[in-house]
């Protein structure tokens, strides 16, 4: 075995990690190890969920604090400088969140929202979402 190869063999380890940490990919592995089959990334639907199953009425966002402005959250910064580019582009990120959980309302859909800080505890996370997909259609 030669070095180079060794350290080629880390690079991707290391990149196959890093992509798995990203925060939607999380909660497609637990609610993928709680046995629910579900679609990612799902166009057809408003807000384009990141993980949706269509016959049980279910849709689940995972939103990063900061873009998302998670209230009372310490990872919800707004950066010292540009204050004017920022706040106009929160309020649009806002906005567009409010009509896309109005949108499902309208369909009679309870959407669920995973706050990224939310990821910590496996535990206390897959709980939520087996609670979340398990309930009854619509609700
Ligand atoms: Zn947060």
């Amino acid at each position: 075995v030669d070095i180079v190869s060794l350290e080629k063999r880390s690079e991707v380890m290391r990149s196959v990690r890093s992509k798995d940490t990203r925060p939607e990919l999380i909660v497609r592995k637990v609610a993928h190890s709680l046995g629910f089959r579900f679609r990612v990334n799902v166009r057809d639907l408003p807000g384009c969920p990141d993980l949706a199953i269509k016959s049980r009425k279910k849709a689940i966002f995972v939103h990063g604090c900061f873009w998302h402005r998670h209230q009372n959250c310490r990872r919800a910064t707004t950066p010292q400088s540009n204050h004017e580019y920022w706040s106009k582009k929160f309020a649009g990120n806002i906005e567009r969140d409010d009509r896309t959980m109005a949108a499902y309302r309208a369909m009679g859909w309870e959407p669920f929202v995973i706050w990224e800080c939310e990821l910590g505890n496996r535990k206390v996370l897959a709980d939520r979402i087996a609670r979340y997909l398990s309930k009854a259609d619509g609700r």
